[in-house]
């Protein structure tokens, strides 16, 4: 392989389709909503029945759009539906409505991050389209759910710009962050409201020509689209060593062998016989319309990285951790926005909060506001750190105030050296091989004194002032004879 690798290059392209977050579908009002019963959310229109009128949702045109301009898409203000034909059961008008010649936007590109830095891969197109249905397979039978046809998609594509799958699924990742947080679509691969096609070829290095390539469908998580792509790559250069030809055709991914499997010979383009859709106007974006909606566009998961490090002084590490979601995102900038104290409020969320979230998709179980209060207390001193971080656990549990937690619990800090001074000395009494440890120089033995006079606060002493106690009783000639 490594020899190989040496002296072929690797070339991919990919098509990207991306379902819309709209409400009802792109042309009728059926909703979009994921995982209803089979052929529940469908219309005369969306199952294609003759005579039935298409009247295109300007919400996916608006999404299309802003799409677009996350990938520094140029806009047409003027573009245009086409009818590509093609029969397959799960398409019962046997035609999807696409954008064949003049797409919503082109000429745009994202940047990766790869091994040897920075790379800007050019987007060719971001197109509006229309789902198709989904195929039930069963023993001896198969079954249509349409209730998937006309939910509105944009296929965005690339040029042949990746020279690995890892650049791929960089892309993807980065791809998905932004249409994310811009709250198009939620991206999920395992409900199919992210697919994606890897159209890959090889060539001897230095070669100008590109190679024949295949196309790579039903890849289910970013890891296959690399794996898939490694395996494909290695057989296409394998068929070439032998003297083969590579034939262009689409493949699927086996994900349990690993392996790429011929499924069929390519369409070729005179296959969809495009035309003008008959039934649908130009599609008319306006200056103004365009100008507010790259005004709606909110701030990405990039910006809001580096202002967590400006704002709460995060660690990079934190930040991403903190925008791995929106979701969690936004619960994280709730709680920030309602306290005095939002550096506390960003530690708790990156430490306590994000280790007891079993992943960045799930939802934290209590309220922004209480990790806000929370936030305030530990602030105001009211309790120490790792009583707050006891209170977040507590919330894990029971979504409760935490301030009504504190007094009922008597979990508030220990702050006045009266209450803290008997506990002290007892401290030091029950610990006599620390204490003349301390005294005979060795400093590091407070650590076990100031240890157990927080077991003996149950946790609650102020953790400063109760080293300073030990240390001031320890130092002081009457304490030693007592
Ligand atoms: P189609 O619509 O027939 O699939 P396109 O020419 O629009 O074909 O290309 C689709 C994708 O395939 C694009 O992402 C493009 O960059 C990629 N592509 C085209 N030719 C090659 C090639 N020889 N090797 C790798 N990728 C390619
Ligand atoms: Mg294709
Ligand atoms: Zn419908």
């Amino acid at each position: 392989m490594n020899s190989l690798l040496e002296k072929y290059e690797v070339v991919i392209g990919l098509e990207t389709h991306i379902e819309l977050k709209t409400e009802t579908k792109i042309f009728c009002s059926c909703s979009t909503a994921y995982g209803a019963a089979p052929n529940t959310q469908c219309c005369p229109v969306c199952t294609g029945m003759p005579g039935a009128l298409p009247v295109l949702n300007r919400k996916a045109v608006e999404y299309a759009v802003k799409a677009g301009m996350l990938l520094h898409c140029q806009t047409a203000l003027v573009s245009q539906m086409d009818r590509k034909n093609y029969f397959y059961p799960d398409l019962p008008k046997a035609y999807q409505i696409s954008q064949y010649g003049l797409p919503l936007c082109r000429d745009g590109w994202v940047e990766i991050e790869t091994e040897t830095g920075k790379k800007r891969i050019r987007v060719q197109r971001v197109h509006l389209e229309e789902d198709a249905g989904k195929l039930l397979h069963r023993e001896g039978e198969t079954l249509v759910d349409c209730n998937r046809c006309g939910v509105p998609l944009i296929e965005i594509v690339t040029e042949p710009d990746f020279r690995s799958g890892q650049e791929a699924a960089a892309y993807l990742q980065k791809l998905r962050e932004m249409i994310r947080f811009a709250g198009l679509s939620d991206c999920k691969m395992n409900e199919g409201s992210l697919r994606c096609d890897v159209n890959l070829s090889v060539r001897k290095k230095g070669e100008a020509r590109l190679g024949v390539r295949t196309e790579l469908k039903n890849l289910n998580s970013f890891q296959f689209v690399a794996k898939a792509a490694r395996y494909e790559a290695r057989r296409q250069m394998e068929l070439l060593e032998q003297g083969g030809a590579v034939v262009q055709e689409t493949r699927r991914f086996d994900e349990a062998s690993g392996k790429t499997l011929p499924m069929r010979r390519k369409e070729t383009l005179a296959d969809y016989r495009f035309f003008p859709e008959p039934d649908l106007p130009p599609v008319l974006v306006s200056q103004e319309e365009w100008e507010r909606w790259r005004r709606e566009l909110p701030e990405t998961a990039e910006e809001r990285r580096a202002r967590y490090g400006r704002e709460y002084g995060l660690p990079p590490e934190s930040a991403a951790a903190l925008t791995a979601a929106p979701e969690l995102a936004a619960w994280f900038e709730q709680a920030a926005a309602g306290t005095r104290f939002p550096r506390l409020a960003a530690n708790l969320a990156a430490g306590e909060v994000l280790r007891l979230l079993p992943s960045p998709e799930e939802s934290v179980p209590f309220s922004p506001d209480r990790l806000a209060v929370l936030a305030d207390l530990l602030g105001e001193g009211a309790v120490n750190s790792s009583t707050a971080k006891a209170l977040v656990g507590m919330l894990w549990r029971q979504d409760q105030d935490p301030r009504a937690l504190v007094e009922e619990l008597g979990l508030g800090q220990l702050r006045d050296r009266e209450s803290l001074l008997p506990l002290a000395r007892q401290a030091l009494r029950e610990q006599p091989k620390a204490a003349s440890d301390y005294r005979a120089g060795k400093k590091a033995a407070l650590q076990a004194l100031a240890g157990q006079l927080m077991r003996k606060t149950r946790g609650r002493a102020d953790p400063a002032l109760a080293k300073a106690l030990l240390q001031e009783l320890l130092d002081s000639p009457e304490e030693e004879e007592a």
